[in-house]
């Protein structure tokens, strides 16, 4: 059976309904989003006054940060559509996925309006957080039971990366099988199989370690502050740590769930854990609900000279001002670059921090060793459902592993603290850890065979923590490793990936080495970010001290490893994702082929600091505006727009709108929705263009430079600005510079230059504005 899905119907346009299809119309599906006629308009024949339910969602939705589009104008994907006057277009769509309230009744009614209408075939599914799925298509048609499935998004759908799919019995397998490949490779999303159990995979296991810590912070007399210090970025779980992250998902919900897995898994060894606390039952009855209600777990104050953040004290219930939390046995162990030696250390400790931390993650090894086979067969589902959904850096299983199985398991069993016979089976087979790595793979241990077993999806991710073994080369910053086909991978890890010295070596001997013996190379990073810029502190510290000639070298060094990127004998593939600022996108103007992950933050953003690109990135917008030019018509448009770029330090706010920067190339360069995939798609892509003949590029010496007649159109504008007060006296020095730059210097007319030429003036240019103080 063939699925091809154009359009899309979703149904309820509430905050998960309308960025559901916003994350639809990103992916250019044709989206129609439905909602319920608005009450006041009942008996109105006019369409815009029926739609206002629907209209309105979306208008605020769009108008929400963050933003739920990839780029503004896929708004025009979305029809907006009420489920009296418009049901017939569900007889064209290919899947509709149904999104209204939270209540079995409400949306089996739902179901029984609109089943009429859809196609034969077409897949339906809901996005219900906790409502059996089983319950929601019962007494339905054969083709309407064989289509259903739950798709659950996390909210916000664009930027949470999990979605989970949820057959009945009786689901079609096919549906399933396309759902999951759908979701990972058009959705960019880790699409996790679960089973139909109360709150799926990650609001069981992640409501469950909440509850937990909800029991600890009485039981070892905790204070809120000191909780969400241990359980955020310092143990790889997001800043919003437990009860910031409550607030913003609100106690309501929280409760809402932990009280369905409380009623409804009678048969949960630890149910109990879910019982709510009374101080959670108060909060509630207070309507201290977080977010939605102002206060939570903490209260932002206002006064009009500043904003404090007050945190409760759950012991007699008022809120006080945040207290400096203070763990001595932890002070050196948060400056730790290394998550997984952090957490091994944090391990050993004896001091409350350590109980807690022992007491919590035992807690969670067992509850999840208990959850297999009942809510996945899986272990890795359990893993990437916690990673995807909750953000957790490092999965309960691999915690494990990395804390060593023996041990724990050694410490649970002295310590009470139950676990499930097949952990101490696997053990007693020889089989020490969840995971391992076999061939650059990684394998996960599987119950029912007692074997290690591939992950599919993995076979197209490369992860370069498997390739420990296939280092090629590296310095203290950089890593090359051997990708497979002859392909060389090339990753650094600096303080926000900056590029220093070592990284620029590390781009050279790259390139030297491929140039031998290899086919090409791909650069991505995997930390938070690919590259925050060049090494700021580096430069401020040469100016500073107006060591010109070192800091001349620097930049020249900079710009021919730039140059080397797109003129050396082999393909240079780059795969940036998140910050990808300055000297890290000019890094990228110079690549054979891009593939950016959706979430990718591009620009130069030099004039921020006050100096213009220096690394190539000026020289390359003037080269592109110079493509646009038609030679005969010296126009100064194209340029005008590729100045404001750099002169406004614009940023893309995703891969996608790299394109509007003029960044991404079309045909060339493209957005890999799963960003996990990006890299193995360079490489595949890098080993097509080897199969096709590669052929070094030829430096370009056409650059249209437009001299003075350009250099007088700027100097009017800025002028301008500078009299409508919107940029200070050193703004103009600095955009003045960058128009010179941007101009070819001052040429008494429209010439053509090299790329040479235009790297020595943004060289100087660059040195000159390192002169100025400001
Ligand atoms: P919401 O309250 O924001 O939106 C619900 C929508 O349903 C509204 O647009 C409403 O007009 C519509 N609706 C209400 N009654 C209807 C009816 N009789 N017929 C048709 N439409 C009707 O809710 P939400 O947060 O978007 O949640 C929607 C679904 O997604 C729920 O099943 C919820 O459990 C699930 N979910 C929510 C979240 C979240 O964080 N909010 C996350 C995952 C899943």
């Amino acid at each position: 059976m063939k699925f091809t899905i154009n359009k899309v119907a979703v149904i309820g346009s509430g905050i998960m309904g309308s960025r559901i299809a916003c994350l639809f119309a990103s992916i250019q599906k044709e989206v129609f989003l439905f909602d319920t006629v608005n009450p006041l308009y009942l008996n109105s024949t006019i369409k815009k006054e029926r739609n206002t339910n629907v209209d309105n969602a979306l208008l605020q939705t769009i108008q929400s940060n963050p933003n739920p589009l990839y780029k503004a104008d896929d708004i025009k994907n979305i029809t907006t559509c009420n489920l009296e006057d418009d049901l017939s277009i569900l007889k064209e769509v290919d899947w509709i996925i149904e999104v209204i309230v939270e209540n079995l009744e409400i949306k089996r009614s739902l179901y029984d309006k609109i089943a009429p209408y859809k196609k034969i075939g077409a897949i339906i599914s809901s996005n219900t957080s906790g409502i059996p799925i089983h319950l929601l298509s019962v007494g339905r048609s054969k083709d309407f039971i064989e289509n259903f499935c739950g798709t659950h998004f996390f909210n916000p759908p664009r930027y949470l990366q999990l979605l989970e799919i949820i057959p009945t019995p009786s689901t079609n397998p096919a549906v399933i099988e396309f759902l999951m490949d759908f979701g990972d490779r058009f959705l960019g999303k880790t699409t996790v199989l679960c089973n139909d159990t109360p709150a799926f995979i990650a609001n069981r296991i992640g409501i469950f370690s909440m509850m937990k810590i909800f029991q600890l912070i009485d039981e070892l007399a905790m204070s809120i502050d000191e909780v969400d210090f241990l359980t955020g970025p310092l143990v790889g779980r997001p800043k919003s740590a437990t009860f910031r992250t409550a607030d913003v998902v609100g106690i309501d919900t929280l409760v809402r769930v932990a009280e369905g897995v409380f009623q409804n898994c009678k048969n949960d060894e630890s149910v109990d854990i879910f019982s709510i606390p009374n101080w959670m039952q108060k909060m509630l009855d207070n309507k201290w609900l977080g977010d939605k209600t102002k206060q939570g777990f903490y209260k932002k104050i206002k006064t009009p000279t500043s904003k404090e953040i007050l945190t409760l004290d759950l012991q007699n219930f008022e809120y006080k001002p945040k207290q400096k939390v203070n763990f001595p046995s932890l002070q050196s162990i948060k400056i730790v670059d290394d998550l997984k030696q952090r957490l091994q250390q944090i391990d050993l400790l004896k001091d409350k921090a350590g109980i807690f931390y022992k007491k919590l993650n035992a807690a969670i090894f067992s509850y999840i060793s208990f959850r297999i086979p009942e809510i996945t067969d899986n272990l890795y589902s359990i893993d990437d459902a916690m990673k995807a959904g909750f953000g957790w850096e490092i999965g309960a299983f691999e915690t494990w592993d990395l804390l060593g199985v023996q041990s724990m398991t050694a410490w649970m069993k002295e310590n009470s603290v139950n676990y499930a016979a097949w952990v101490d089976e696997m053990l007693a087979l020889g089989f020490t850890s969840f995971y391992q790595i076999k061939n650059e793979q990684k394998l996960y241990y599987d119950q029912n065979s007692k074997s290690y077993k591939n992950i599919a999806a993995q076979q197209h991710f490369i992860i370069y923590e498997n390739y420990n073994n296939k280092i090629v080369w590296q310095n203290s910053a950089c890593k090359l490793i051997d990708i497979g086909d002859q392909v060389l991978g090339l990753h650094w890890s600096t303080k926000m990936n900056s590029i220093g010295s070592e990284v620029i070596e590390g781009l050279n001997k790259s390139i030297d080495i491929a140039e031998k013996d290899f086919k090409g190379i791909v650069i991505a990073n995997q930390g938070a970010n690919f590259s925050a810029g060049a090494n700021i502190a580096m430069i401020l510290m040469l100016a500073s001290e107006q060591e010109y000639d070192e800091l001349n070298q620097a930049i020249y060094i900079f710009q021919n490893t730039m140059m080397r990127i797109r003129y050396s004998s082999i393909p240079v593939a780059i795969a940036p994702h998140g910050l990808s600022f300055g000297g890290g996108c000019e890094m990228c103007l110079h690549a054979d082929l891009l593939r950016f992950a959706p979430e990718t933050y591009m620009g130069l953003v030099e004039l921020g600091i006050g100096v213009i690109p220096a690394g190539g990135g000026t020289k390359e917008f003037v080269l592109r505006a110079s493509d646009e030019i038609h030679l005969n018509e010296p126009d100064t448009i194209p340029l005008q727009n590729w100045f404001m770029r750099i002169a406004t330090a614009q940023v893309s706010k995703s891969g996608f709108e790299a394109e509007n920067l003029g960044i991404l190339r079309k045909g060339i360069d493209k957005v890999i929705m799963n960003p996990n995939r990006r890299i193995f798609d360079a490489k595949q892509t890098i080993l097509e263009i080897q199969n096709n003949g590669y052929t070094k590029p030829i430096p370009r010496k056409n650059i249209r430079v437009l001299g003075q007649s350009g250099l007088g159109i700027f100097d009017a504008g800025i002028h301008g600005m500078k009299m409508g007060g919107y940029i200070s006296e050193h703004d103009v020095k600095v955009a003045k510079k960058l128009a010179y730059t941007m101009c070819g210097g001052d040429l008494s007319q429209p010439t053509e230059v090299s790329e040479q030429y235009l790297l020595n003036l943004e060289r100087e240019s660059f040195l000159s504005l390192c002169g100025e103080r400001k």
